[in-house]
């Protein structure tokens, strides 16, 4: 595929399955590419840098704002998450789909600045299933589950906001439709020139 690729942003809730449909969409799409974010959280156990996350310092994070180097940045739980700019850019001219997994702050960053770019939500079959997907990933306190549990109530109520709307049911069929959906963008069979405000 020649041309400006699309920029695709994935957003949804905590615990909704975004990262694994992502993970699964390159096994589909192979020339779809995934941005990786920068953030001043903590790795999780298993979480490595560089393919997570870049995880940086608040005065590192301080200096990528500063100097122009994000597109979006937001702050998440306490924690700040940004998208490198550069080589979004350089991945979008060489004709990549690519793709961002932001919260809804970033997402409408982008909206605004990309008209073109394509929000999608990803929105968990259930609060029930939420709860029990946020809980058996063992990676937060009560605490912190019970933040991520107000913040997915707040992030829900914006649904309206998105393109297109993927219920994760199952990852397998969840992925398949992101794959479907990237792929009739980048075909020109689905185009989007509403903006975002
Ligand atoms: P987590 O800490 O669970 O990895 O991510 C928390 C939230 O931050 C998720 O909603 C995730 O989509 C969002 N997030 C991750 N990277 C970015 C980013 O670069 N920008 C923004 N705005 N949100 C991000």
């Amino acid at each position: 595929m020649s041309g400006t690729g699309n920029l695709f942003i994935v957003s949804g809730p905590s615990g909704a399955g975004k990262g694994t449909i992502v993970k699964e969409l390159l096994l589909r799409a192979p020339a779809a590419w995934v941005s990786v974010s920068v953030t001043t959280r903590s790795p999780r156990p298993g979480e490595e840098d560089g393919v997570h996350y870049l995880f940086v310092s608040d005065t590192e994070f301080d200096g990528l704002v500063a100097s122009g180097g994000l597109l979006e940045w937001a702050s998440v739980h306490g924690n700040r998450y940004g998208t490198p700019r550069e080589e979004v850019d350089r991945r979008l001219a060489e004709g990549k789909q690519v793709v961002l997994e932001i919260d809804p702050q970033g997402a409408f960053q982008v909206g605004a600045l990309v008209p073109k770019s394509v929000l999608v939500f990803v929105m968990p079959p259930s609060e029930e299933e939420l709860l029990r997907r946020l809980k058996k990933r063992g990676a937060e306190t009560e605490k912190q589950i019970a933040v991520r549990l107000q913040t997915a109530e707040k992030e829900v109520a914006l649904v309206g906001k998105y393109d297109h709307v993927i219920i994760n049911d199952d990852v397998e069929r969840a992925a398949d439709e992101l794959a479907r959906l990237i792929g009739s963008y980048a075909r020109g069979e689905e185009s989007n020139t509403k903006s975002c405000q």
